[in-house]
């Protein structure tokens, strides 16, 4: 993919019953490339009135959008589906300007594009059961949309949680009001183009943008909101959580943070745990939810891992977004360059920094490792979002299970071992969403259920789970009289 120049001007206002229009406040905030601290938009900021009247679109919007047959709604979504695909290189170069991630790395628009794609046919999925066991009963539960469903996503891969949400919530009859990060807005905002170049009838999918507060805590506490997908920290999680309980006891779903840690025992694939286990951690700078940023590696074979895990990590190469080898780019924001960089204190104070450590040049933060890290220390516990990595050892499988437990998080999970037994064994006492053998974040499988056990969330999201995330249930009870 060839850098190129980005379409003039940039999309940035706010898409609100099918209109774009500017931020009523006419407040603007500027996006900065964390690469050449240049300002890259000025974006309209959506107000508690922008955001009011987004949700009253999509509630005028709901009751046309519900009665549609399943395939009438899914035309619509399978438009949209074709024009991300076909706008991918666009929308990676919007990313990278923007957010930094290197366009040898973005696979966002396509995984948008794919659930799109799947949730235009999976209407008919919405199905209700039946039960003649009540005497004289023929009793049926049918399966209906909220209304309409806020969707609030993160910075470090906006299109994924974009096509996650919205498409099954589109597809099970709802309607939508998505906010996008105000670190990531212009992929949403680009999105939104192709939301009115696909047709959608006004009001069914409005695309804001704007802060935590006011934007995000209207639609947290909106009464027309009945339910809300959130993907983001376990903090922002908790406040939305409280507000949606607050105002009207909205239907929830969490993805929050993570700690995960990568189990690897002296009988593993030592080269491909390390080239896995190095890519996971690295990838989008460290900048991913799942990221193994614990490694448990068994004592007897710890230095020969560390020796490959080093070769692989220290490979890989810093430079700008834009450029197709670069396979690293700099932390989003000063904001988060610091966040890390506090961190790397800490791990310098409580443990050996094995390799990296800040780059000094721009946001950048070198591949880092720490070994020798205390259980208690607070990068042993808490999730940095950057790319560091403690590798910690360990003698016993017990020791490696209570290690990995050790966390308030519970997202994902890695095993590496040849042993069908002990990988099933240490996978039934993991406490965690996702466990994956032989392999680590980010693979995943898009049929299979994504989300966290204990502080890492609520609710599970995938191709079979998702709907449900967007359906009230209602039991109709239906009396048949004797003869
Ligand atoms: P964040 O919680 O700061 O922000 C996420 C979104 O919430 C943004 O759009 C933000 O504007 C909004 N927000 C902030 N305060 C709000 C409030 N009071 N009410 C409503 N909305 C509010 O998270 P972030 O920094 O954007 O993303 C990084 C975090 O997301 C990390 O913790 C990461 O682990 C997590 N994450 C989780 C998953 C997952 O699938 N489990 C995936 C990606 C990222």
């Amino acid at each position: 993919m060839a850098p190129a120049r980005i379409e003039e001007p940039i999309e940035t206002r706010l898409f609100i019953n099918g209109k774009f229009q500017p931020s009523s406040s006419g407040k603007l905030f500027k996006l900065i490339n964390p690469l050449t601290r240049e300002v890259v938009a000025e974006v309209h900021e959506a107000n508690e009135k922008d955001t009011n009247d987004a949700v009253a679109a999509a509630k005028a919007a709901f009751p046309a959008w519900r009665d549609l047959e399943p395939h009438e709604r899914g035309v619509y979504l399978s438009r949209l589906s074709t024009l991300i695909r076909e706008s991918n290189d666009e929308l990676a170069r919007l990313e990278a300007l923007s957010t930094g991630k290197p366009i040898s790395r973005f696979n966002d628009g396509m995984v948008a594009a794919i659930n799109f794609q799947h949730f235009a046919g999976a209407g008919y999925d919405v199905q209700g059961k039946s039960s003649l066991n009540t005497r004289n009963h023929l009793n049926i539960t049918v399966k209906q949309p909220y209304g309409v469903v806020g969707c609030i996503i993160p910075w470090n891969a906006p299109l994924i949680f974009f096509g996650q949400k919205v498409a099954p919530a589109l597809a099970a009859g709802n309607t939508v009001v998505l906010k996008s990060s105000e670190k990531a807005p212009l992929t949403s905002a680009y999105v939104a183009t192709l939301v009115e170049k696909a047709g959608f009838p006004p009001g069914v999918l409005n695309i804001i943008t704007g802060f935590g507060h006011p934007t995000g805590s209207t639609i947290a506490s909106h009464m027309d909101v009945r339910a809300i997908s959130f993907t983001g920290s376990q903090a922002t999680g908790q406040k939305i959580q409280a507000a949606g309980a607050a105002s009207n006891m909205k239907n929830i779903v969490l993805e929050l943070g993570g700690k995960s840690p990568a189990l690897v025992f002296e009988d593993a694939d030592l080269e491909s745990a390390a080239t896995q286990t190095q890519f996971s951690i690295q990838h989008l700078s460290g900048q991913m939810c799942m990221a193994n940023s614990r490694i448990y590696v068994q004592e007897s074979v710890a230095e020969k891992f560390l020796a490959i895990f080093k070769e692989k990590f220290g490979a890989v190469r810093l430079g700008d977004p834009l450029d197709a080898n670069t396979d690293h780019g700099p932390q989003i924001d000063e904001l988060q360059y610091n966040r890390v960089k506090s961190y790397l204190e800490i791990g310098q104070k409580d443990g050996t920094l094995a390799m990296g450590g800040d780059a000094k040049d721009g946001y950048f933060i070198k591949p880092t490792i720490f070994q020798n890290v205390p259980e208690d220390s607070r990068i042993v516990r808490e999730e940095v979002f950057g790319p560091v990595v403690i590798i910690n050892t360990f003698k016993t499988e017990q020791e490696a299970i209570a290690k990995a437990n050790a966390t308030e998080y519970g997202l994902y999970a890695a095993v590496f071992t040849k042993n069908i037994d002990r990988a099933i064994r240490v996978s039934k006492l993991i406490e965690s969403g996702v466990v994956a053998v032989n392999c680590t974040s980010p693979t995943n499988g898009v049929d299979m259920p994504f989300g966290g056990w204990k502080s890492s969330g609520v609710g599970r999201e995938g191709f079979k789970s998702s709907l449900d995330n967007y359906l009230e249930t209602k039991t109709i009870l239906i009396r048949i009289s004797s003869e």
